[in-house]
């Protein structure tokens, strides 16, 4: 894999657009402590697709934005763009048709990191396996970091065996293996999930099987029991249908029974109209008579009044003689 150009805008120290060529041959990077030198090995690793923002030496992502110096003030966006030789077609397929790859990655304040191979929006994950298909890539032994030589004399075993797989292309084919390990896992873990929801479902359809057995004996009760109930309700229509016939010809007979009462109650009345009628003379006539008895009464009472003074008289009389 060889590197043409490096261009850097608004990462870490190189606020103003910055375009480091890299010729072939060697290239080197002179300058003064704290003039930037680490910070353009880091915006390798970076638009390779590092997402330890403590690889890139901060306290999160967002510190590879310019923060701002006392002669300018931060900005909010940083990106790298990282130009590779495809002259000989050696990239991957999907983007294998131009002379030049252009990788580019882009950060902004609080919206987060996004790639693009050749102008396309790509995915970190696509940006790393390019680099690892090419035996490159932002935790590569090949990027070598201060101190880092050191590190890898001391490495252990496993640590060495990195620098050789690299050596040997076949980075990439583990990174593959990586995730298709993870893909392998996933999937096992959906068929364990799967085990366990037909689990379920298998318990459910029991449960269903018995519910449906209960409901198609409820409805064949139920249809015993509206036939049951029709029926009653025919015996009871009929009783009553007889009931009303039986009561019609009592209630005609108690009509017919009103109807000879209403008569003889007329004729009553008519003979109590008589009556009364002729008690109203009679009263006045017992009237007249008890005048008259009244009268008599009192005259018979004085006829015997004269009657007791006449008996005196004569007793008297009787015997003065
Ligand atoms: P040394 O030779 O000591 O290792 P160096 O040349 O590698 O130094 P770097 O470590 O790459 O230098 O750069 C450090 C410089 O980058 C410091 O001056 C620091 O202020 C500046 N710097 C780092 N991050 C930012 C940032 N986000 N915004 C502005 N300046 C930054």
């Amino acid at each position: 894999m060889q590197f043409n150009r490096l261009r850097l805008t608004g990462f870490k120290s190189f606020v103003e657009p910055t375009d480091l060529l890299i010729e072939p041959g060697l290239t080197g990077v002179v300058g003064p402590n704290g003039c930037g030198k680490s910070n353009l090995l880091e915006a390798i690793r970076w638009v390779m697709g590092e997402s330890s923002y403590k690889n890139m030496r901060g306290t999160a992502m967002e510190d590879v934005i310019f923060s701002g110096n006392s002669k300018r003030p931060a900005r909010n966006m940083a990106e790298v763009a990282l130009y590779l030789d495809n002259s000989e077609r050696t990239a991957p397929a999907a983007f294998n048709d131009s002379d030049t790859l252009e990788v580019v990655r882009k950060i902004e304040r609080e919206t987060g990191s996004a790639y693009r191979i050749n102008g396309k929006d790509a995915r970190a994950r696509d940006v790393q396996l390019l680099f690892a298909d090419a035996s490159s890539g932002a935790r590569s032994p090949a990027l070598v970091r201060q101190g880092q030589i050191s590190e890898i004399i001391a490495a252990k075993p496993k640590g060495r065996r990195k620098i050789l797989e690299e050596a040997a292309g076949i980075t990439g084919l583990y990174t593959r293996r990586h995730e298709a390990e993870l893909r392998l896992k996933g999937a096992e873990t959906n068929i364990t999930r799967l085990d366990d929801v037909m689990g379920q479902l298998e318990i459910q359809l029991v449960g269903l099987k018995r519910q449906a057995r209960q409901a198609s004996r409820y409805r064949n009760i139920s249809s015993d029991i509206r036939k049951a109930e029709a029926i009653q309700l025919y015996l009871k229509l009929s009783e009553a249908e007889k009931a009303v016939a039986h009561e019609r010809t009592v209630l005609d007979e108690i009509m017919r029974e009103i109807g000879d009462l209403t008569k003889e109650a007329a004729h009553a009345t008519r003979l109590n109209e008589d009556a009364v009628a002729k008690i109203a003379p009679l009263r006045q006539a017992e009237t007249v008579a008890a005048a008259v008895l009244h009268r008599c009464n009192v005259e018979q009472e004085t006829l015997d009044a004269e009657e007791a003074r006449a008996n005196q008289r004569r007793a008297e009389l009787n015997a003065r003689l």
